[in-house]
């Protein structure tokens, strides 16, 4: 499977910032040295073109990160200090979920070793969100005219509420979203299905409310591409998440996710999205436990599953 991955998705943060920084570094080794990702799948992008964010982001928020004018209000909502390393790590995160979409579409399965970046407004950053990557890709591949229309699923434990706003009132686009009903963000803008859970829900209820809603969403949307935002905050001990997935839980989540869409012939991006596990190593590891699934789900390298050549088929066909 072809992962995107660049060494400046991680930059310096101050002493004892929650943000676990080095999670990415992280996943790219733990996915290399299980044999799961080959160096030669490993795919650099550049920074994403201004021009490309404006598809989704107002001149404001774009003007203040690219001269370093943030008013003191948007850096505490976005919960990151401003730098110019911290503007090229999103630029570069944003157009590893591009370019994992144009794979997706290629082999069925592709990865982006960061982004889900799902609380980025187009008029703001908000909770470690700069740039809102997964609505960036859809409207990349949209105008290039090849996807009409999208499926976000958000499995991270926060209400995707960036998603939610990039694309309310948009029927091309489908937002799905299954989170902790009394977390973060407070006000949650509605998505196209939301599923709200209680504080402290356990793998059967979660896999219960997923799998009926899930299918739901694959029924309404119709998509030719699904974003699969694989939050691990979901898992119990996790410092912002409240609910109480164990690790076997996760793992049986991404099954069922994974499953039901590779099952509907859909091509999927992976991203990761949050985790906040004890340290940084320990987050890296559940993220991965989403490539591990996908191995299984998707093949060793996600050839052969053939999605656009085999919808070519089907259009020709019809
Ligand atoms: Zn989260």
């Amino acid at each position: 499977m072809r992962c995107c991955f660049h060494p400046d998705y991680e930059i310096p943060l101050p002493e004892g910032h929650p943000f676990p920084m080095r999670k990415f570094s992280a996943l790219r080794d733990i996915l290399l040295a299980e044999g799961l990702l080959r160096p030669t799948e490993l795919v650099e992008p550049t920074e994403i073109d201004w021009n490309d964010l404006r598809m989704v982001h107002e001149e404001g928020w774009l003007d203040a990160l690219r001269d370093g004018t943030l008013t003191r209000n948007q850096e505490r909502r976005l919960g990151l200090p401003w730098s110019p390393a911290l503007v090229r790590r999103s630029r570069l995160a944003a157009n590893g979920t591009v370019i994992a979409a144009w794979h997706a579409l290629d082999d069925g399965v592709a990865a982006n070793l960061a982004g889900g970046t799902h609380h980025a407004c187009p008029d703001h950053g908000e909770g470690f969100c700069v740039l809102n990557d997964v609505g960036v890709a859809i409207r990349t591949l949209q105008r290039e005219e090849e996807i009409r229309r999208a499926l976000i699923v958000d499995l991270d434990v926060h209400h995707g509420n960036g998603n939610a706003l990039c694309f309310a009132d948009d029927p091309t686009v489908f937002t799905y979203s299954i989170h902790g009903a009394r977390n973060f963000p407070m006000r949650k803008p509605p998505s196209d299905l939301d599923v709200p859970l209680a504080d402290h829900v356990g793998d059967l209820e979660y896999l219960d409310r997923l799998g009926e809603s899930l299918q739901i969403a694959i029924d309404r949307s119709r998509p030719d591409l699904v974003f699969l935002l694989s939050g691990v905050d979901v898992v119990v001990g996790d410092r912002y998440g409240r609910l109480a997935l164990t690790r076997d839980g996760l793992r049986r989540r991404e099954r069922l996710a994974q499953s039901m869409l590779r099952h509907a012939g859909l091509p999927v991006v992976l991203v990761l999205s949050g985790g906040y596990a004890a340290t940084p190593q320990l987050t890296a590891d559940l993220h991965a436990e989403s490539h591990r699934v996908a191995r299984e789900v998707f093949g060793p390298s996600g050839e052969g599953s053939g999605c656009r050549a085999s919808a070519d088929t089907a259009e020709q066909q019809a």
